[in-house]
Formats: C-alpha cells, structure tokens, sequence
C-alpha cells in the first residue's frame, strides 16, 4: 500500500503508464550523485540494528547541518559519490535495490521513491513532471513522432515537492499570471508543436507571445486572466508570418552567436574573471595556435549543423520538439523562490524566461554538435544522449541557469540578443 496521500496533478499523458526498467536499465539512478534523504526515513535508517543494513548504512548515510530560515538544521543524503564507481552499495548484484526488495517501497526515502517524477504546487494546483535522466522517460518524452499530450491524472503526494503560495506575491498581475502558470505553459507548447513551420520559427512566436503577454494591459478583473492569457495566444498567432528567423550561414555571424553563448555560459572566451580568462587564454593559445577560439568553434559548428544535423532534423525535428516541450513543461515559471522573495513584476519574469528559452534552445544545438564529434555520428541515440547530458548537467541545476540568464539580462538590446540566439 502507498504510504503516500493521492491526488490528481496535470502531467504529460505518458507518464500514467511510467514504469522504471528496474535490472533493464542501461544506466540506473542509483549512480552518480549524492541522493537527498527525507529525515523520517534516515532516522529510521539510522536506528536500523539490523545485521544485513547497519553496516551499510555505516557508510553510506551522511549528515550535515545547515542554516535555513536562521535556524540550524540537520540534513540527510547518501553519498553515493563517496562509493567505489559512485554507485549505491545497497544496490545488489542485479541491479535491484535491497531496501526494495527486503523491506518494501514504503522504506524508499521520498528522493527514490518519486525518481525520476518530480511534482510542484501552486496553491491548491499539483503539476508532475520527470528528470531528463532516466532512459525510460526519454525514449517516452523524447523519441516519439506524436506530440505530447497533456491531462489531469492520479499522482502521489510528494512531501519534498516544491511549493509556491501565491498569497506571498505582492503585484496582484504578476499573482495571477502565476496562478494561471498552466495556461501560460498550454499556450506555449501549442506555438512549439505547430509543425507547419519550422523549430526557430516555433520558439520565436512562443518568445512574442511571451512577449506580447508582458506589454499588454492584464484585465482588472482576475479572474478573467485565463480568458486574457489565450486571447494574446490567438492574437500572436494571428500575426504569425511577421517574425521569421534567418539561420546564420557566415562564419561571422556564427562566431557573433558563440560568443554570445560564451557570456550566456560564462566559458571563459571572453567574459570570465580576469585570472580565469588568462588561465583559459593560455590553454587555448595552445589548444588553436594563432587561431581565434570562438572562430574555430564556430567553424566546427557551421560544418557539423550544414552537413550532420541539418539532415537529422528532416526526419527528426519532433524530437526538438518534444525536448523543448518537456523544458517548458518542467522548467517554465518555476522560479518560485524568487517569487517567493517578494515584489517581483510581470515584465521581470517573462523578460526571464523568454531569454532562458532562447538560451537553452541555443545551448541544445550546440551540444549536439559536441555530442556527434565525440561520437562520431549522428542518430536518435545521440540526440537522447545530448537531452541526458542536459537534464543532468544544466537543467537539473536551476541556479547555474538563473546566474547565466542574470549574466545577460543587463544588456539593454535584449531583442538583438534573443533574434542572434535562434538563428542557430
Ligand atoms: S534511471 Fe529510470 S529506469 Fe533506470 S533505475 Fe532509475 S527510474 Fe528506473
């Protein structure tokens, strides 16, 4: 029996028939990172006697104390970093996890018992959503040619989950953009999966009507903010045709484009601290000789995009899609603990989240092409390798991303930035 509360939550349409591949997956969960425990459970964990788990745990489960809220707090996780290979050593010879297997799932800490699944409230709305890192959800979010559908089904109450409480918003427009999240996220999604037009073209109709949405009076009455949300979606659509994007073809503009990336990401070609970027230059005097490193890479990338992923994409653009779809789904109006700090405007978070869009979108090219040179070519595999390689190592830290958005959100020609982004 679920030790968990049920609910009904708004989620991707494949997740209700999730099943974790358990001894057949390629890659397991249980590798890699230092998984956080709910206190309930390592308490239980650490007054465990038992001959088979006590000394597993011995070494396993770790504790730290950190200030949160100006009170000291203690914090569980195993370190599964710490193990021989990173891997979990409750995890048996199968692949199977013992506590699992010995003492049910209600012993999971809430972390393995909801991965990959992870659930968000606002207010009294749940929404679920996954990690990018699990094969199963790729092959089921990522590598499928119908678009992703969205519906209300039965979920389980994660007690870690995140939580926004409107009523801690001060501007009453930006409350209510933020109680109708979903239907802001609804309408995105429908401009990403319109496959009339092509997948720059698609983010950039989503990037104006973001847009549009943040110059357009909300109406007084708030409850008539849905209404609003999807008469700014038809009017966008309606003026589709005026905003295409011209892919970049010369080397200058490509350079122009990874140079922006560099700053977005703070690579170190240009906008790192001084003794970084020196320690870089050096590397990369060595690295390209004389060369100018973001014309090397822009070189690489015009003739691995022209000639490897320009013919993927005839056949494959809805995997594009799909990763994009699951990014706004999961990441879009998610800033919660900034909207939780207080006072912050309709125009300060779409302002966000149009350049975070662009930035991911650019970002996902571009490790695509690193991805086929380190492997050589360039199939479906590579392309859910890449998706994996994000989720972990980008979008799974949402911090890393803010700071990046943060880095370039001063620029005051924001719309040069945004067009130069999607021109990839
Ligand atoms: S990564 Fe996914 S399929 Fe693999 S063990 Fe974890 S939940 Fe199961």
């Amino acid at each position: 029996m679920s030790p968990y509360i049920k609910i009904h939550a708004f989620a991707p349409d494949w997740i209700k028939d999730f099943h974790c591949a358990g001894k057949n997956c390629p890659q397991t969960c249980c590798h890699g990172w230092n998984i956080p425990v709910d206190e309930v459970h390592a308490l239980n964990y650490l007054g465990m006697s038992d001959a088979y788990f006590a000394p597993r745990f011995q070494p396993l489960l770790k504790k730290t104390r950190r200030k949160q809220n100006g009170t000291e707090q203690d914090h569980y996780f195993l370190n599964l970093l710490g193990q021989p290979g990173e891997i979990c050593t409750l995890q048996n010879a199968e692949g199977l996890c013992d506590i699992h297997l010995k003492l049910g799932a209600s012993k999971l800490c809430s972390t393995c018992y909801f991965f990959p699944k992870i659930l968000w409230q606002i207010d009294e709305q749940w929404t679920l959503s996954t990690e990018l890192s699990c094969p199963v959800v790729l092959q089921s979010a990522i590598n499928r040619p119908e678009p992703v559908c969205f519906q209300s089904i039965p979920a389980e109450k994660d007690p870690q989950a995140e939580w926004l409480e409107t009523i801690f918003i001060l501007d009453n427009d930006c409350r209510a953009l933020l109680l109708n999240r979903n239907t802001v996220v609804m309408e995105v999604i429908h401009f990403l999966q319109d496959r009339s037009m092509g997948i720059a073209d698609r983010v950039n109709l989503a990037c104006q009507y973001l847009g549009a949405l943040k110059s357009e009076n909300p109406p007084e009455d708030k409850s008539q903010t849905a209404l609003w949300i999807t008469e700014v979606a038809a009017a966008t659509a309606h003026r589709n045709g005026l905003f295409q994007v011209e892919q970049f073809s010369s080397t200058k503009d490509a350079i122009d484009w990874v140079r922006l990336l560099s700053r977005f990401f703070n690579w170190g070609l240009q906008s790192a601290p001084k003794f970084n970027r020196e320690a870089h230059n050096d590397f990369l005097k060595v690295l390209c000789a004389n060369t100018d490193p973001a014309e090397m890479i822009a070189k690489n990338y015009l003739d691995i995009r022209n000639n490897t992923l320009q013919p993927f994409f005839i056949d494959h653009e809805y995997m594009m899609e799909n990763f994009l779809v699951h990014f706004i789904f999961s990441d879009m109006l998610k800033q919660f603990s900034e909207y939780h700090s207080g006072f912050i405007t309709v125009q300060e978070i779409l302002d966000y989240e149009i350049l975070q869009l662009c930035a991911i979108f650019a970002l996902f090219q571009f490790l695509l092409v690193a991805q086929n040179i380190a492997a050589g070519k360039m199939d479906k595999d590579v392309f859910l390798q890449t998706v994996y390689h994000v989720g972990r190592s980008y979008i799974h830290f949402p911090a890393s991303i803010s700071q990046s958005i943060t880095r370039i959100q001063e620029d005051p020609d924001q719309e040069e930035i945004v067009r130069l982004l999607l021109r990839c």
